[in-house]
């Protein structure tokens, strides 16, 4: 038996765990289970060099009871249908806990974008939306950017579908802001992770400011988390890439170190090739490190039965989706680990992708500043409703913001009928 649990058993657990506090007969949990359309589809890409590769694009749709689908495109050499699937049902649960008009969906292929070229990655994502472009619309489901993808691909995906739509920017969301994209949505995941980091530490009478905060992943989400916490005076000590970490145990000057790191990366380099005095140190054990805040941004499935037991970190801020499988969050809640659910921790991206949509439907833009401080509403919104509900029904955060989640979806399946 894999003490590693699968995406989507972890996926299921966690429904098992909101199950517990509903009232939800078979069927109903057989329909939350299941997505509505599993998309699977070839796509052969002629290489510069006049080689083929085949290539896998996917789109699940899983709900679309309170709104339209909604979820990002994944590049990632190691994705399958069904890590699609549990992607897919997480996206559902996070737009009902933030209250948006949207269902949830995931998609992506499963290539390796740093080892294709700009044009074979452009054709390869043009060929993409052609094929889900049937199944994909401001009303029907509406892609954003995940792992592997930013505004450049968002921009594919809008010139591809634009040919027989028309332009229409409300297709996709994360878009460059030259094609309607909303200033404040690239930095929005970060943002996010900032504020609910700030708002769990008021919650417990603590200064953000000085609390020590490890990030694993110096992605969209990781770079801008660690910028934003920066801002708010938190002491950043650690943070790395797919190749390994650095850390500084007085904090890192969080600007000058983020631009290094991102000339470094487009030298093709590593976090860890940095020409500084800090010390180098592995994903594992960044992890591991004693801190207040302890932030995986990369990959799911990081925390697992494995190395649950070595953390030390006083709160998991879930900004990845899916970094602390089921086996892991038990133990975890039991030693005292306060763990802050990814479909809240990093609901910042779609709620500012869908603050990006409605401005799209309007054609009119937002300041970046209105944007932000409209997101960080709603975040303290959905944030007071998870602690109360947390309290009110002693359950831990994620069965709060799952059984809140839930109900919606419920509640909107039963009013529109069968
Ligand atoms: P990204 O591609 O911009 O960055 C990913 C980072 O993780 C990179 O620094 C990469 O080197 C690092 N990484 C990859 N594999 C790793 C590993 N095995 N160990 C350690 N680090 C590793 O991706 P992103 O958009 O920042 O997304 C990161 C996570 O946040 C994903 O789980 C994604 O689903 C989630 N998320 C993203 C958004 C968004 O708006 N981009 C929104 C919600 C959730």
């Amino acid at each position: 038996m894999s003490l590693k649990d699968t995406p989507r058993e972890s996926c299921e657990r966690f429904l098992d765990h909101a199950f517990d506090h509903l009232t939800v007969s078979p069927e109903m949990s057989q329909l939350l289970r299941s997505p509505y359309r599993e998309i699977r589809f070839e796509l052969p890409l002629k290489r510069d060099d006049g080689s083929i590769s085949l290539f896998f694009g996917y789109r699940v749709q899983h709900n679309q009871s309170r709104g339209p689908f909604k979820g990002g495109l994944r590049f990632h050499q190691d994705i399958d249908l069904e890590h699609f699937v549990a992607l897919a049902q997480i996206m559902t649960w996070k737009t009902s806990l933030l209250d948006l008009p949207f269902g949830g969906a995931k998609g992506g292929i499963n290539c390796d974008p740093g080892t294709l070229s700009e044009r074979e990655l452009e054709t390869l994502t043009k060929r993409y939306a052609q094929r889900i472009s049937m199944f994909i619309g401001p009303d029907r489901d509406i892609p954003a950017p995940d792992m592997g993808t930013g505004p450049r691909e968002m921009a594919w995906i809008l010139d591809a579908c634009s040919h027989n739509e028309g332009f229409n920017p409300a297709i996709v969301t994360g878009k460059p802001v030259e094609l309607g994209g909303a200033p404040g949505r690239l930095e929005a995941t970060g943002y996010g992770v900032a504020q609910i980091t700030a708002m769990v530490a008021a919650e417990r009478n603590m200064a953000i400011e000085g609390a020590t905060v490890a990030i694993q992943g110096v992605g969209n989400v990781g770079a801008h988390a660690a910028g934003f916490l920066s801002e708010l005076g938190a002491k950043v000590v650690a943070l790395s890439d797919s190749h390994g970490g650095i850390y500084n145990a007085s904090g890192f000057d969080v600007n000058r170190t983020l631009e290094l790191i991102a000339q470094n990366k487009q030298r093709h380099k590593s976090i860890q090739d940095l020409n500084s005095d800090f010390d180098k140190i592995s994903n594992a054990e960044l992890l591991e490190l004693e801190v207040d805040f302890l932030i995986p941004a990369a990959v799911g499935g990081v925390i697992n039965e494995q190395n649950a037991d070595k953390l030390q970190a006083k709160t998991v801020i879930e900004a990845a989706n899916m970094p602390v499988t089921c086996k892991a969050d038990a133990p975890l809640h039991e030693n005292g680990t306060t763990i802050i659910p990814d479909i809240l921790a990093n609901a910042g991206g779609v709620t500012a992708s869908y603050l990006e949509w409605v401005q799209n439907r309007q054609r009119y833009q937002w300041s970046k500043e209105k944007l932000l401080e409209n997101l960080k509403e709603r975040l303290q919104r959905s944030w007071n409703l998870v602690r109360d509900r947390s309290a009110k029904d002693n359950l831990n955060y994620r069965q709060a913001a799952y059984v809140i989640a839930v109900e919606r979806i419920i509640k909107a399946i039963n009013l529109r009928g069968f």
